[in-house]
């Protein structure tokens, strides 16, 4: 989504994800050694003592016009074209973040589930070729409550996909869609929303810690608060030689929100609230030249903020 010609993000995605397959048919029938789909395997760093691993769920289908309905055309088009955006849809990558960290195997979030698009709910799928069986995950933890990050706590079969895990979330967050009036006070487009996140959160309810900004979730990690994108949502600071952020839908579409952090986001349910959380997670990432991870960033996601001209550009780590 942020590049052109051969180095488009579109296009490694889509090399990597033959490979993956291919390597992965290759072990199955016996051709290469297991450890070869390891070497293959997502994307993976140290981060003061965690290891981190960002596993894909896939992707998403959306419309192109969600990304900024009220920017001025003739800017947004010279950022979409730049990008390589054409069409009417764009397809964001949906990267979920797991830490292991001593007896502990954390994910947050739980990806889309076999519910909400058929291009994601892969995240089971990827867990495998990290070598992560579901009944291993020891911690869940949510930064908010859309359907790409909660609806795969429920399998298609309506067990918990991760069986063995406490689950983790924003008191303000699970207040806010578990409020049994919500259905009734949202557009109709949004009532599913409404619904699966019920189902889901009331899945967990008898194993869920509700947390609160300025919490930790597991030794050093740090809940941010960065709401705006839904009214709880929330962001993690990950300790280590440079900080990690876990960005989570606080900063969405990289090649827009970076230069353009004060143009709404059409997902954003108070958008007022998350533009200024945007503009000042950015400027402190940009400021203290912390590493992030964003959800839906090109795969992995791993980047940092530079200053440029009035807003940020994204840099990919390399
Ligand atoms: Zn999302």
């Amino acid at each position: 989504m942020n590049g052109s010609g051969i180095s488009h993000p579109a296009f490694i995605t889509l090399d990597r994800r033959r490979f993956l397959a291919a390597a992965a048919a290759l072990v199955a029938a016996g051709v290469l050694p297991a450890r070869a789909l390891a070497l293959a395997g997502p994307h993976s760093f140290k981060q003061g003592a965690l290891d981190i691993t960002v596993v894909s769920d896939g992707h998403l289908v959306l419309p192109t016009n969600i990304l900024a309905p009220d920017a001025p055309p003739d800017a947004l088009k010279q950022l979409l074209d730049a990008a390589g955006i054409t069409g009417t849809e764009i397809k964001p990558d949906t990267n979920v973040t797991l830490v292991r960290s001593g007896a502990d195997t954390i994910l947050f979030d739980t990806g889309s589930g076999a519910n909400f698009q058929p291009t994601a709910g892969k995240l089971v799928a990827n867990l495998a070729l990290a070598g992560v069986k579901p009944d291993s995950i020891t911690k869940v933890v949510f930064t908010h409550a859309h359907p790409d990050h909660i609806w795969g706590t429920l399998g298609a079969d309506g067990n918990l996909t991760f069986p063995n895990a406490a689950y983790h979330a924003a008191a303000a967050e699970w207040d806010f869609w578990m409020d049994k009036d919500l259905v009734t006070k949202v557009p109709e487009g949004m009532q599913p929303f409404v619904t699966g996140a019920q189902k889901n959160l009331t899945a967990v309810k008898d194993r869920v810690t509700m947390f609160k900004p300025g919490d930790e979730v597991h030794a050093g990690i740090k809940v941010l608060d960065t709401p705006g994108h839904t009214p709880g949502h929330v962001s993690f600071e990950v300790p280590g030689d440079e900080t990690l952020i876990i960005v989570g839908d606080a900063v969405v579409a990289a090649p827009v929100a970076f230069p353009h952090p004060e143009w709404r986001f059409g997902f954003d349910t108070i958008p007022d609230l998350a533009i200024q959380t945007r503009k000042s997670l950015l400027d402190r990432a940009a400021t203290d030249k912390i590493k992030m991870l964003g959800f839906h960033w090109p795969y992995p996601g791993v980047g940092h903020a530079e200053k440029k001209g009035t807003g940020y550009a994204y840099v990919a780590a390399t």
